[in-house]
């Protein structure tokens, strides 16, 4: 159903990141201009990445001067670059228009920084990225957590952490771009946002990324996940499991008490899988937690029944008490999974050096400053 656009959208200037084609359309007409200049603009800004009205040369020069007066192109603010050894650029970001972004109506939680991080590799690039100001879901493993839950981002700051990445390593892209929704927070829980944000992120006419180039990760959060499998465009599905019985999940993520493994991996049964679609199931390694062969006996006997990717993740050794699990044990845990026909990956982290990596979004500026000197002082 076409909505109408609140009073508040129209309040001046209306920024524009984040608006489908069908609400800049509605922007243009309440401006008494033809509704297709909105596709023009929607194109501009997030297919062109233009974010200033007078470099689009395809719009008449009167327009181009009411738009500067009626709408703002604003995206997230670069606070910090932190470049790692392998090239992966950790950037903590302000939220611009924090007032309008408020959902809450409160006024005194408004400033926030998030974190979004540039993954480059040889074909293409990965873009991890954030969905709320921090988390609620309070994984143990997860430096995020510590932060607990500001609020959550608006689809315009998602689809701009897209593009401020894109646009800061312009000299260096490669033609295939990944997002990654895994980043500070739980996209199911900030729900219409994210999908609002990905329904432009995967829009051919839009940013332009392929949906089989897109990955969301949840802690398991049911209702989401059973919304996300009826949805026309969406992004592959990660799980992020991590353990092998309730007692060992409710310990280190408490989501696992309001939805437990058995019901989680039902409800991944019945997620509608199209062709050649997986579900990703993401296993921090934990060592001497969860690492053990009877672990992977376990995971295997989980994940029967379900067309299921693995991606063993070694623990990144941290401010957090676990331990990194023996190399022998993360070649074993993989063998039995693939020796059962689950096919299973090791994943290594990348900017481990810059606390870029899984799990480690969260820490202090003065904490990650030693090493991206370091880092710096070795470019
Ligand atoms: S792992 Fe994800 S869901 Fe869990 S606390 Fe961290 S950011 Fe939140």
């Amino acid at each position: 159903m076409k909505s109408k656009m609140s009073p508040l959208e129209f309040a001046k200037p209306v920024s524009l990141v984040g608006k489908s084609a069908a609400a800049l359309r509605e922007f243009l007409e309440s401006l008494g201009e033809p509704g297709y200049r909105g596709a023009q603009i929607y194109h501009a800004i997030y297919a062109e990445r233009k974010f200033d009205f007078a470099a689009m040369t395809n719009l008449p020069a009167a327009l181009r001067e009411k738009l500067a007066s009626e709408g703002t192109i604003a995206l997230p603010r670069i606070v910090r670059r932190h470049l790692s050894s392998d090239g992966t650029v950790r950037y903590v970001l302000a939220l611009e228009s924090n007032e309008m972004a408020n959902q809450s109506g409160g006024r005194a939680r408004q400033t926030a920084n998030i974190e979004t991080v540039f993954m480059p590799e040889e074909n293409r690039q990965t873009i991890c990225i954030s969905t709320q100001a921090g988390c609620a879901v309070d994984c143990q493993f997860c430096l995020t957590a510590t932060l607990g839950l500001a609020r959550n981002l608006t689809a315009g700051e998602i689809v701009g952490e897209v593009l401020v990445a894109l646009d800061d390593n312009r000299d260096r892209l490669k033609p295939q771009t990944n997002i990654v929704l895994m980043g500070q927070g739980e996209p199911m829980l900030n729900y219409d946002a994210v999908l609002a944000a990905l329904r432009i992120l995967l829009d051919q006419n839009g940013v332009g990324i392929a949906p089989r180039h897109a990955a969301l990760s949840t802690s398991g959060i049911i209702p989401g996940i059973e919304r996300l499998g009826q949805e026309k465009v969406r992004p592959n599905l990660a799980i992020s499991l991590n353990a092998s019985t309730d007692e060992q999940r409710d310990r280190i993520m408490p989501i696992n008490r309001k939805y437990p493994l058995e019901k989680l991996l039902e409800a991944c049964r019945k997620y509608p899988l199209r062709p050649r679609e997986w579900l990703l199931f993401e296993y921090v390694l934990l060592g001497g937690f969860n690492d053990s062969p009877e672990d992977a006996r376990r995971v295997v006997r989980l994940l029967s029944g379900i067309r299921a990717k693995v991606n063993l993740i070694p623990w990144n050794p941290g401010a957090l008490p676990f331990n990194r699990p023996a190399p022998e044990r993360v070649q074993e845990f993989q063998k039995i999974l693939m020796d059962k026909g689950v096919l299973a990956f090791v994943r290594e982290s990348r900017g481990q050096d810059v606390m870029a990596a899984c799990g480690q979004l969260a820490l202090s500026e003065a904490a990650a400053a030693a090493p991206i000197q370091a880092a710096e002082q070795r470019a």
